[in-house]
């Protein structure tokens, strides 16, 4: 029997189910024996300390998982919900049913919002039952700890214990709720935790039941055959040698290459993106290296970097992004004036036209670092949305002596006129990030509107499949760089509609390699009309997971 739902990644794994335990049981709503003011002493302090838990936890955890338990934690501490138990307390209520009733107010709220808000109503009661069993003096349900290793199968995971799972024991996560831009999933793709969320079915699932978890089809397979046994620990296997020892440069099944690289922010991640098997540089966010300062870099200063990273690469292909400031990358240096839309405002290339000493003073930094090493470097523009800043930022590099000039295309306008900005450019390098925000009309940094910023929509696959054709009518590489190189089907429907390179965050590379491997150029193509034909992004998806099935 198979369940489905939605993969994380593309790992699989095959165990025993252990379940998660229940929820602690509804507090009765029965009058306290206790003042007000004391319940609502106890509510407070119980607030405190669980609030003070789960920072403990990110603090421990690290990563994302830091950063989405302080804002759990933020939870806890919210005074509109502990005005809410106030009022409940007046009523004569014990404190366990005041917190309870008032989380369960704002998590029903938010569920109503649903999209990423709605996902966010299992933090809020995650929060609530660790509260209620802290004033109760019992434990919080927590993840059990069995001997063995075994399939976590849960309604959905508090990022509380998401955070601090023994990997060692956990082979995998199956969830009943959440979808892929749930707490469960950012950290399931963090940690690289196989996992499959909203598997409706799940709640059938019982402890013991053996089953194989395949991240990469969404599919649960429950008391598998010895066929499917061995056919999964194969594929297991093969994944894990895979990913321990990259193999070779980027390629189709059919052997069209399809160089990987990796998107860096500082020389010191090149080893790092080295040993995973990066074949250069896709992406240098220059911007990082200098987040903290307050006056414009040396020239001296980021011939440092740059040199250092050249180093790292030679005889590789290395392009680097030329500053981009604004929006979620403020560089004060570049951009301080307030702006009531900085997405939309004096950002990117703008930015650096309106301080054009800087951009000279960069440009001339990565000219020197080249010709003091031995890779092959190439620079790009940011925020590219005019045929004429391709031909001005390409004429100035040329002039500043650096050989291979492009533009990114992360603007609706740069895409459709790819033909044009590429007949100024040496090459085009589509940021899928940017694209999908501008594209969708979607703030990236809002979680309310996370679930418009989706790059398989069709919409945004269109304009990427707009630059492909220019590319290959001028013959001029167009490279990705965004994060859906990062997603293995979704790397292989890029190539399809004409990407010639990916660059990625290291972790990805084997995943994209390994799934580049199975499918050829015709077939990447045919993915890519499917994925176009369809209407949104979980049609386009779903139309091409069927497809390799
Ligand atoms: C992008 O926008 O996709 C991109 C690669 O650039 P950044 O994420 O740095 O804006
Ligand atoms: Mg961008």
């Amino acid at each position: 029997m198979q369940m489905t739902g939605v993969g994380i990644g593309r790992g699989s794994a095959i165990g025993q189910v252990v379940r998660m335990p229940e929820p602690l049981p509804d507090p009765q709503d029965s009058p306290s024996s206790r003042s007000a003011e004391d319940e609502g002493a106890r509510a407070a302090a119980s607030l405190a300390a669980v609030a003070a838990d789960i920072r403990d936890r990110g603090a421990r955890a690290g990563g994302s998982a830091k950063n989405v338990l302080e804002a759990q934690a933020f939870m806890a501490e919210d005074p509109t919900l502990s005005a809410d138990v106030t009022t409940r307390l007046a009523d004569g209520k014990t404190a366990e049913r005041a917190v309870f009733e008032a989380f369960a107010g704002f998590r029903d709220m938010l569920r109503s919002m649903g999209g990423y808000m709605g996902e966010r109503a299992a933090d809020l009661d995650d929060v609530s039952q660790r509260v209620v069993a802290h004033l109760s003096g019992v434990p919080a349900p927590g993840v059990p700890s069995p001997e063995h290793p075994f399939i976590l199968v849960a309604r959905d995971l508090a990022p509380a214990d998401t955070a601090l799972l023994d990997l060692d024991k956990v082979l995998a996560l199956v969830t009943s709720d959440g979808g892929p831009t749930s707490h469960t999933a950012i950290l399931a793709r963090d940690k690289a935790i196989v996992a499959i969320v909203g598997v409706s079915e799940a709640s059938s699932l019982s402890d013991g039941d053996t089953v194989i978890v395949d991240a990469a089809t969404g599919a649960v397979t429950v008391s598998p055959t010895d066929d499917e046994i061995a056919a999964a620990e194969r594929a297991i296997a093969e994944r894990e040698s895979a990913i321990a020892a990259p193999t070779g440069p980027g390629a189709l099944a059919d052997g069209t290459p399809v160089p990987l690289l990796a998107n860096l922010g500082s020389a010191a991640a090149a080893e790092d993106a080295v040993t995973k098997g990066a074949e250069g540089v896709g992406l240098f966010r220059t911007e990082f290296l200098f987040l903290d300062s307050n006056s414009a870099p040396t020239v001296e200063e980021q011939q440092g970097h740059y040199t250092k990273l050249l180093q790292a690469f030679p005889g590789k292909k290395v392009v680097v992004r030329v500053l981009d400031a604004g929006a979620d990358k403020p560089l004060s240096f570049l951009n301080d004036s307030p702006e009531e839309n900085p997405a939309l405002g004096l950002r990117g290339l703008r930015a650096l036209r309106a301080n054009e000493q800087i951009l000279r003073d960069q440009l001339t930094a990565l000219a020197n670092a080249d010709a003091a090493t031995e890779s092959d470097l190439w620079v790009m523009a940011p925020m590219v949305s005019t045929v004429e800043e391709a031909r001005y930022f390409t004429a100035l590099a040329h002039d500043l002596g650096l050989r291979t000039a492009g533009v990114m295309v992360e603007v609706p306008s740069a895409a459709l006129l790819a033909d044009r900005i590429l007949a100024e450019s040496d090459f085009a390098s589509i940021g899928t990030n940017d694209l999908t925000q501008y594209t969708l009309a979607a703030d990236r940094l809002l979680g309310s509107v996370a679930s418009f910023q989706d790059p398989w929509h069709p919409a945004v696959l269109r304009l990427v499949g707009e630059v492909g054709a220019a590319g290959a009518a001028l013959d001029r590489p167009v490279g990705i760089c965004g994060e859906a190189a990062a997603d293995p089907l979704l790397a292989v429907v890029l190539v399809g509609l004409g990407a010639t390179t990916l660059s990625m965050s290291p972790a990805a590379l084997a995943d994209v390699r390994a799934e580049l491997a199975r499918f050829t150029l015709d077939q990447a193509k045919q993915f890519a009309s499917l994925a176009l034909s369809a209407n949104s992004a979980v049609e386009a998806r779903a139309a091409v997971t069927a497809a390799i099935q």
